[in-house]
């Protein structure tokens, strides 16, 4: 087999890696960098036989708009989804790519090349490492992953599941080179919200990403413990709705303890869109307006402690709603704080930090592996050549792992 990383040997987000067989080539990921420069395809993506995609983050599918029709592209139902309802709520053309299905855990084929995707823990919903193999040699592709999500069972399987002899393995670093955060795992920064909330009179605004399922789910359960309902705005509403396609236990608007902002200035953009794809959407447009499953301004102003809310209009929100003092739960990373990572956006953060009715709180924990995890996984797969991605210190990989062999973007490896 032969690979080449098209991006990601050096950089955080826009992965893209090549891989030969003697008669098939196929692509694993085709994202969009984090910096959202401009880049191009890969000389000849065209003809390959299929590109396959890790899991619904920007920066691992987000160029397929760019890829001829004709070109398969395989991942989960779910992740085809999610990357739709992105694309339909950033008002971008539907996608007419044509995605192929794989099951967790059930291997494929494509030419000449067996896949089996592994579902991992991480901040988005069904992300997956792939073992690739063909005749001759094994690759194990980690995608993103993490070690302490709701779903950190997954990660205990992986290092107990037997491998063939793995030639490579393509390992992310993204936490690599940085020392971890207040918030070990999901599980404390459920137990900070629900401090939070306990000790909060006013309404509690949480501002996390939609299609973090762990987080949502955690606000839910945490909104719960402290006797208060979730409420989300119409975007988050559909993910939930997704979401539950995988479980039973996602917390959608038909619960009880969930209600939809659906009227009023917070639906604004979003019922626009929903006006605009009914058959997209179907019963889903009637169901934001039943009574049982929507709520107002009003009743957030009238019982400001029963409330966690989940908008993508927090700020506009929390000006136009009569009330004296609310917390605000910021549960994402702490790089958009920063004028540095954030040039554009740091200001309005800081508003908000600076508002002496808002109590500020940060809760947080990665959606990557810490080292000693990813020491952990690659123990476990104990492969000849461990090859770094996905990451901005791939210098340190050699101070934890056997075996490392750089690449640079575009250059080959046979093995
Ligand atoms: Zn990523
Ligand atoms: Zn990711």
């Amino acid at each position: 087999m032969k690979m080449i990383i098209h991006r990601g040997s050096h950089e955080i987000g826009g992965s893209c890696v090549e891989l030969k067989g003697s008669s098939t080539r196929i692509f694993v990921d085709i994202g969009q960098p984090l910096d959202n420069r401009k880049v191009n395809l890969p000389d000849d993506i065209e003809n390959c036989d299929g590109i396959l995609i890790s899991h619904p983050h920007a920066d691992h599918y987000g160029l397929i708009g760019m890829i001829p029709d004709e070109v398969l592209l395989y991942c989960s139902s779910l992740t085809e989804k999610l990357i739709q309802a992105s694309g339909i709520f950033s008002n971008k053309p539907a996608l007419t790519n044509k995605f192929i299905h794989f099951t967790k855990w059930e291997k494929f084929q494509i030419g000449e090349f067996t896949i089996t995707p592994y579902l991992m823990d991480h901040s988005s919903a069904d992300s997956f490492a792939f073992l690739i193999q063909d005749n001759e040699s094994a690759l194990f592709y980690s995608g993103d992953l993490r070690a302490t999500g709701r779903k950190s069972v997954l990660f205990k399987n992986i290092l107990k599941t037997s491998f063939p002899e793995i030639d490579v393995l393509i390992l992310e670093g993204s936490t690599m080179g940085f020392e971890p955060k207040e918030f070990p795992d999901e599980a404390s920064v459920e137990m900070k919200m629900i401090e939070i909330m306990k000790n909060e009179s006013g309404p509690c605004f949480l501002l996390c990403s939609s299609q973090n399922l762990d987080r949502l789910v955690s606000a839910f359960k945490a909104a719960i413990q402290s006797d208060r309902i979730f409420v989300v705005d119409i975007y988050t509403a559909w993910i939930l709705q997704i979401f539950s396609s995988i479980s039973e236990n996602i917390p959608i608007i038909q619960w009880e303890k969930v209600k939809v902002l659906s009227k009023g200035f917070t639906a604004g953009n979003h019922y626009e869109v929903i006006k605009k794809h009914p058959e997209y959407f179907t019963s889903f447009s009637r169901e934001i307006y039943k009574a049982e499953n929507m709520i107002t301004m009003n009743e957030i102003e009238n019982n400001p402690n029963r409330y966690l809310i989940k908008t993508n209009y927090t700020e506009k929100l929390i000006k136009k709603l009569n009330i004296n003092h609310s917390s605000l739960i910021y549960s994402m990373w702490s790089g958009y704080l920063t004028k540095e990572h954030n040039p554009k956006g740091y200001l309005q953060y800081e508003a908000l930090k600076n508002e002496p009715s808002i109590n500020f709180v940060y809760a947080h924990t990665s959606g990557h592996a810490y080292v000693k995890d990813l020491k952990k996984l690659a123990k476990a797969l104990n492969p000849k050549m461990l090859v770094p991605i996905h990451t901005e210190h791939s210098e340190e990989y050699p101070k934890h792992f056997d075996n490392v062999h750089f690449l640079l973007d575009g250059q080959e490896l046979n093995f």
